[in-house]
């Protein structure tokens, strides 16, 4: 069997999600999205949901022994046998650390990082905010969830690439244009 681990990273609103479904499909991979797992808590008012709702609506990072736990939880089970798409972790070099004492050597195979410039992203997050309504996208969080993107996740970016496991896909553009590109690099890199 093969299996392929792989991730994607990007400023929020580079389009991460509406890809990730695509690329987990195509290798027949669960996306494994972190943010998505804790909307899902707060929807449910889970303990977990309780715990995290007011930190994710103010655009800070949820602390990482929480968030270690459940990318834990999640790789245990059995779809992700075949391998899996991370999406929104590892965040930070901490959380890297601790995705590489879970999967114990199974290291990553590909890291894609969806470029999109700040201001590009915030209006698509602004038109977002009108259409879904999700709680951390005021302009307010928006603009500080990139401070927080800046900061913790994008030197994240030089480790994977010193590793040699970066593909660098720009996130402009139409949704399948953007697929066709993400497609082109992970079959460079990957060979399949
Ligand atoms: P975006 O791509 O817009 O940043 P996500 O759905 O990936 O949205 O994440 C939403 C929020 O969930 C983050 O702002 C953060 O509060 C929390 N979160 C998601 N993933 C992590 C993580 N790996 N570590 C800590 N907090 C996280």
């Amino acid at each position: 069997m093969t299996v392929t681990r792989l991730l994607i990273i990007g400023p929020p609103g580079a389009g991460k999600g509406t890809q990730a479904t695509r690329i987990a499909e195509h290798y027949g991979i669960p996306a494994i999205s972190t943010g998505d797992i804790f909307r899902a808590n707060i929807k449910g008012q889970t303990e977990l949901g309780k715990q995290v709702q007011a930190i994710i609506e103010s655009g800070e990072l949820v602390p990482d022994s929480l968030t270690n736990e459940i990318v834990r939880d999640r790789l245990n089970q059995d779809d992700a046998v075949s391998g899996y798409l991370l999406d929104g972790y590892p965040r930070n070099v901490e959380q890297v650390q601790a995705l590489e004492e879970m999967v114990q050597g199974d290291s990553l195979n590909a890291v894609l990082l969806l470029e999109a410039d700040t201001d590009e992203v915030v209006a698509r997050l602004l038109k977002r905010a009108e259409l879904e309504g999700r709680a951390d996208d005021t302009e307010e969080v928006i603009r500080h969830r990139q401070d927080v993107y800046a900061e913790q996740t994008l030197p994240l970016v030089e480790l994977f690439e010193e590793r040699g496991i970066l593909v660098r896909v720009n996130g402009l553009g139409e949704i399948d244009e953007v697929a066709q590109r993400i497609s082109d690099g992970l079959t460079a890199k990957l060979g399949r």
